[in-house]
C-alpha cells in the first residue's frame, strides 16, 4: 500500500482565505477588523522568522497587525504590564506571547495574564481548564490543526483507536483530549511507554508528536492507518519529521509529509481563533 498524502499547505490556505472570508463579514457587521497582538521578547533569530510569518498571514487574511516588541532585557513586571495592557484594549482580539522566552521570564506565569477570551494560543490554564472540560473556548493551534486534516481523510473518529506519541501541553496533551472529544478510544504514549511498537501499531489514527527525528518506522504504523506526523527537525538534508517518511508510506492509508503536512496548519489555525475570538467578544460587548 503506497499512503495518501495530506496535503497540509493547500488545507491550510483553504483554511486561511475562509478566515479572510469571515474577516470581510466581521468588517461589515461591526465596522473594524479582528486584531492580532503577536508579543516578541527579545531576538531570537527563529522566534523572529515565526512572527514575521503570523503577522504576514494575519494581515493577509485582513486583520490588524497590533505587533509589540519588547526589548530582550526587559523584567517580569515590563512584560506583564505590556501583556496588561493588551488585554485592556478592545482592538486587540486576540494575544499571542511567542515562545521560548528570553531565560529568566517565567512563561506560565506570564502566559496566564491573558484573558482566555483572547488566548489564541489556547495556552493559558484556563484555556487549558476548559479544554478539560470539554467548554466552549480557544483550544491550542497545532492539536486543532491536526482535528482539520484528519476530516480530510474522511475517517470515522468515533469508535477509532488513536495513539498520541507525546504528552506536552502544547501538543500531545490536548491533542489527546481533541481526540476522546470526538469518541475516539485514545492512548496517550510517552518516553516512559514500554513497548511502543506494540501501542503506536495498534493505531487507526496515529499522531507522533515527540520531538524525535525518524522515531516512527513501519513497525509502528498499522497497514492502513492514518499517520499525522508533528515533529519538525532541521537536518543538513532539510527538515524531517518524527516519522521515517518513505519507509511508513509504503504502510499507512494516509500521511502527512515534512514540511506540507501539519506545519502550515499551526498559523492557519491561530488566525481562525482570532476571528472567533473577535466574534465572541462582539458577541459580549
Ligand atoms: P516536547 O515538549 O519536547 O514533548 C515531547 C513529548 O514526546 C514528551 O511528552 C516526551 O515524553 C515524548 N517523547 C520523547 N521521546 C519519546 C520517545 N522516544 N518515545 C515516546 N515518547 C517520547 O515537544 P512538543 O513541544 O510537544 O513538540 C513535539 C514536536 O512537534 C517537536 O518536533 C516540535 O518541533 C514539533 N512541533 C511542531 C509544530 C508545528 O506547527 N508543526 C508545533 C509545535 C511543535 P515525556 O513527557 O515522558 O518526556
Amino acid at each position: 500500500m503506497t499512503a495518501q498524502l495530506i496535503d497540509g499547505t493547500a488545507v491550510a490556505k483553504r483554511v486561511r482565505s475562509e478566515v479572510a472570508e469571515g474577516v470581510a463579514a466581521f468588517r461589515e457587521e461591526h465596522g473594524r477588523v479582528p486584531g492580532l497582538a503577536t508579543v516578541l521578547v527579545g531576538e531570537d533569530p527563529a522566534s523572529e522568522v515565526y512572527v514575521r510569518n503570523k503577522r504576514r498571514l494575519a494581515a493577509e487574511a485582513g486583520m490588524q497587525d497590533l505587533h509589540r516588541l519588547v526589548p530582550a532585557d526587559a523584567s517580569e513586571d515590563d512584560v506583564a504590564a505590556v501583556l496588561r495592557e493588551l488585554a485592556a484594549d478592545d482592538a486587540v482580539s486576540g494575544i499571542l506571547l511567542q515562545l521560548p522566552l528570553p531565560k529568566g521570564l517565567p512563561s506560565a506565569r506570564l502566559i496566564d495574564l491573558i484573558p482566555p477570551a483572547k488566548d489564541v494560543d489556547g495556552l493559558t490554564t484556563a484555556s487549558a481548564g476548559l479544554l478539560s472540560r470539554g467548554a466552549p473556548g480557544l483550544r491550542p493551534c497545532t492539536p486543532s490543526g491536526v482535528m482539520v486534516l484528519l476530516e480530510e481523510t474522511g475517517i470515522e473518529l468515533s469508535g477509532a483507536t488513536a495513539v498520541v506519541v507525546g504528552r506536552s501541553e502544547l501538543v500531545g496533551y490536548p491533542q489527546g483530549k481533541l481526540l476522546l472529544d470526538r469518541n475516539a478510544t485514545v492512548t496517550i504514549a510517552h518516553s516512559r511507554t514500554r513497548d511502543l511498537v506494540e501501542v503506536a501499531s495498534r493505531a487507526d489514527v496515529l499522531v507522533a508528536a515527540a520531538g524525535r527525528p525518524g522515531l516512527i518506522g513501519p513497525e509502528h504504523v498499522h497497514e492502513g492507518a492514518v499517520v499525522i506526523d508533528v515533529g519538525i527537525h532541521r537536518t543538513p538534508d532539510g527538515l524531517v519529521g518524527d516519522v521515517r517518511f518513505d519507509e511508513v508510506r509504503e504502510k499507512a492509508g494516509w500521511l502527512t509529509p515534512v514540511p506540507g503536512g501539519v506545519g502550515p496548519m499551526t498559523i492557519a489555525m491561530l488566525l481562525q481563533n482570532t476571528l472567533t475570538a473577535a466574534k465572541l467578544q462582539a458577541e459580549r460587548s
